[in-house]
């Protein structure tokens, strides 16, 4: 931002409320389960290239008006961010590491020539929609639960031409979302995991099928590494095939190697004891390369793990925690010697899920399990948790 055009400003807030509240849904019921229930209010900034932003506005939820040839219709000059406020159990509303989501934005918003904006503007602009809504929409006996955030920013220029966008808009949502971890542990029908394909194994825990050759998520010098909308569009039709054959999640590869990258929209995290060593270590992909989405799940594992599993402590044998690449036939060749400990994806829409089953080129590696949950799945999992919810107080947990 430069010279007079006015910077993102949360103070400047302008507020309209709502008079039509609507009926709070059953949590996990079948609104919930449709994902269209929105909370009452949204928050939203508009952004000219000749004022800067203009001042958000606090109001009723309700639809946009664009042009039809508004830029994010043609050219996907789109971003967003996905995170989660908490009913605590302590009675608090919570957001997790939300400055990290914040920061994400900016990073995926320069990529595609959306506008630049203070981070912590954007914070204070998601804080004040959950003071608006969350209580009502997270009663305090609902502990446990939660409302799904959804920031988004579009470009809205209407001038045709492919140019770097002169009018954007950046807009904040809560949704009814249903818990999506809950829904893997009680297995799908016989019917819905694959049986024709050999896949019937009523058994929890995530089963991800490798993506093949010709569809690979992101690349060298490509985009993977924001979060646009122009990661997910194309994503689906191997999503749906998955689903098809029986399989939660797409475990995405890259490369002639059949590099490892990340599991649906989550990152993905293996414990392998190591072969010379004799060592366990917790890995996952480097964010270097920028063909993985860098994960607030996927850092505060990262840390946690450092923090309180590099000694052997909480009863379990310590891991390396080690971020590197690593392919397909590391794991095939762990899994063959004995060696493949457990897998997990870590993400804020499946939270940490534990992975059964890899499905790679006709043959499955059945991931050990230790009942509905790996090990360290299922520590790391309830550390993470318990900082949501207000178990522990943490840093992390940000009270709204
Ligand atoms: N990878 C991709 C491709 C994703 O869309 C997400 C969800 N944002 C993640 C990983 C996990 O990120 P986070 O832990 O921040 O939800």
């Amino acid at each position: 931002q430069t010279g007079d055009l006015a910077p993102l400003d949360a103070s400047l807030m302008t507020t309209t409320l709502n008079k039509n509240l609507k009926t709070v849904p059953e949590f996990d019921g079948p609104e919930a389960k449709a994902q269209k229930t929105m909370t009452d209010h949204m928050v939203s900034a508009l952004w000219t290239i000749e004022h800067g932003w203009a001042a958000p506005e606090l109001k009723p939820y309700g639809p946009l008006s664009i042009m039809p040839s508004a830029s994010v219709l043609h050219y996907a000059t789109e971003c967003f961010e996905g995170l989660k406020l908490y009913r605590g159990y302590d009675g608090r509303l919570r957001l997790f590491r939300v400055s990290r989501n914040c920061a994400r934005m900016c990073r995926s918003a320069s990529r595609i020539a959306l506008p630049d904006f203070d981070p912590q503007e954007l914070e204070k602009m998601i804080v004040a929609l959950c003071a608006r809504d969350g209580p009502r929409w997270l009663p305090k006996d609902r502990a446990g639960c939660f409302l799904y955030i959804r920031p988004t920013m579009i470009a809205t220029d209407s001038a045709l031409g492919v140019q770097r966008p002169r009018e954007a808009l950046l807009y904040v949502i809560l949704a009814c979302f249903p818990d999506m971890s809950k829904s893997l542990a009680s297995p799908a029908p016989p019917a819905m995991r694959g049986e024709a394909n050999g896949h019937s194994k009523a058994s929890p825990g995530l089963r991800l099928i490798a993506s093949s050759e010709d569809t690979i998520r992101a690349w060298p010098g490509g985009f993977g590494y924001a979060k646009v909308g122009a990661n997910y569009g194309p994503s689906l039709v191997a999503q749906g095939e998955a689903k098809a054959k029986g399989f939660d999640q797409v475990l995405w590869l890259f490369g002639g190697d059949d590099y490892v990258t990340e599991a649906g929209a989550s990152n993905f995290f293996v414990v392998l004891r190591e072969q010379s060593s004799g060592k366990l270590q917790l890995i996952t992909a480097p964010l270097e390369e920028r063909m993985i989405l860098e994960g607030v799940t996927r850092a505060s594992v990262l840390e946690l793990a450092r923090e309180r599993l590099t000694k052997t402590q909480e009863g379990v044998e310590s891991v390396e925690v080690v971020e590197k690449r690593f392919n397909m036939g590391d794991l095939i060749a762990a899994y063959e010697e004995g060696r493949f400990v457990e897998a997990f994806a870590a993400g804020t829409a499946f939270f940490v899920a534990p992975v059964s089953v890899i499905h790679f080129r006709g043959r499955d590696i059945a991931v050990p399990m230790d009942g509905d949950s790996g090990v360290y799945a299922r520590l790391i999992k309830q550390w993470l948790s318990n900082i949501m919810y207000g178990k522990q107080q943490h840093e992390w947990g940000v009270v709204v």
